[in-house]
């Protein structure tokens, strides 16, 4: 398999990063090459994987053959030359764009270019965004800044006017079951998991791969049929708020434990004849910093799940709509075609525009600071009086 292929229903993006590959290999690099790339679309349609493939096609000799240690390792995240920052945080810090200024300014060690990615590019705010500017704009002749943002508005105007924008679409449930099947995946598996992930690459190879996932889906769907009274509409806002937060807690203490001991470590911990008291004394501020980071992180983790959850709610009422209209179109939850239909028979299509309208309104709202439980009661008490 090419490396290409792994960038599904983006044909012309495709294209594009080929070309800009061939015109690098030039001296100076021909007109399709550029220093400073922005990868827009949607969540889950590729922009990471366009900025992976990029890097890759740029390290290997072959412009991106998929079996050399090159590509293997850009591929896997273990390339020297290649660096991929994921922000943990809501927004990215000082330091943390003065370290990528840092590393964008090493010659690269294994092939011509050092690449920079930056993943979640929309997290920049003024201060780290202005200290990117100039190594954006003008970045050592080996250095390749490759950023990924959801759209060109979530970028700063000063940031995103220095690169070369390219817009990634969702790709069609049908590309999305034949890259599974090719990783191995079962037929039908790829195809339930592609439609229920509606485009989402990442979010289908979990639903493919992982039963906690997929359960976790299935008590999402069976809320339109809970919300028959006020505590239970409670009760559903509590169940959702607890498994996000609980799953994000579970997917953030490992990395947590390990950054303090980290700490405590270069606090002097271990080293003979200091007290676990002292280094406390001596570490404090780091510690408290290093736990409002932890926080900030959490925070972002339960948020992002709580989304997930709205998405997957979302799509049965768009089913039911679906049904309501009689469009005859494909479901997306095929399996629950039966519940679908309950509701749809129960409601009108202007009461399920209202509910789809209310979700949409609550996913807006995780992204102010307001409590998930009180936007999640909010919406499941919307949901039933509509
Ligand atoms: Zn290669």
């Amino acid at each position: 398999m090419s490396i290409w292929e792994r960038l599904v229903g983006q044909a012309d993006t495709v294209q594009l990063l080929q070309r800009a590959v061939a015109d690098a290999q030039d001296v100076p690099a021909g007109p399709g090459m550029t220093h400073a790339w922005l990868f827009t679309g949607p969540p889950g349609a590729g922009r990471s994987t366009a900025a992976l493939l990029l890097a890759a096609g740029l390290e290997c000799a072959a412009g991106g053959c998929g079996d050399c240690a090159n590509c293997k390792d850009v591929m896997r995240d273990l390339h020297d030359d290649v660096v991929r920052f994921e922000p943990q945080q809501l927004q990215i810090t000082r330091d943390e764009a003065a370290n990528l200024i840092k590393l964008a300014s090493r010659k690269p060690v294994r092939g011509r270019w050092s690449v920079i990615i930056v993943e979640d590019a929309d997290r920049l705010n003024e201060v780290s965004g202005n200290m990117l500017l100039k190594s954006i704009e003008e970045p050592t002749p080996h250095t390749i800044w490759l950023l990924c943002a959801p759209s060109v508005e979530d970028v700063l105007p000063t940031i995103r006017s220095r690169c070369r924008v390219q817009v990634l679409r969702t790709p069609s449930w049908r590309d999305v079951a034949q890259l599974l099947q090719h990783d191995g995946i079962e037929r039908s598996m790829a195809a339930h998991a592609a439609r229920a992930a509606q485009g989402h690459v990442g979010r289908a190879r979990a639903l493919a791969t992982d039963e906690a996932s997929r359960r976790h889906r299935h008590e999402i769907l069976r809320i339109p049929l809970q919300l028959n009274d006020l505590p239970a509409c409670f009760a559903v806002a509590a169940d959702i708020t607890s498994a996000a937060t609980e799953d994000a807690n579970r997917a953030t203490a490992l990395l947590d434990d390990r950054e303090r001991s980290d700490l405590l470590q270069a606090y002097g911990e271990g080293a003979t004849g200091v007290t676990r008291a002292k280094i406390e004394r001596l570490a404090r501020g780091a510690i408290k910093e290093l736990e409002a980071r932890q926080k900030s992180r959490r925070t972002r983790a339960v948020r992002d799940r709580l989304d997930r959850s709205l998405v997957d709610l979302l799509s049965f009422y768009r089913d039911v709509l679906m049904l309501q209209l009689d469009t005859g179109m494909d479901l997306i939850n095929e399996e629950l075609r039966p519940q679908v239909a309950q509701v749809a028979g129960a409601s009108t299509p202007t009461r399920t525009r209202v509910r789809m309208d209310a979700i949409e309104r609550a996913r807006g709202r995780f992204e102010s600071n307001a409590s998930p439980q009180l936007v999640l009661e909010a919406l499941a008490v919307e949901l039933a009086r509509a």
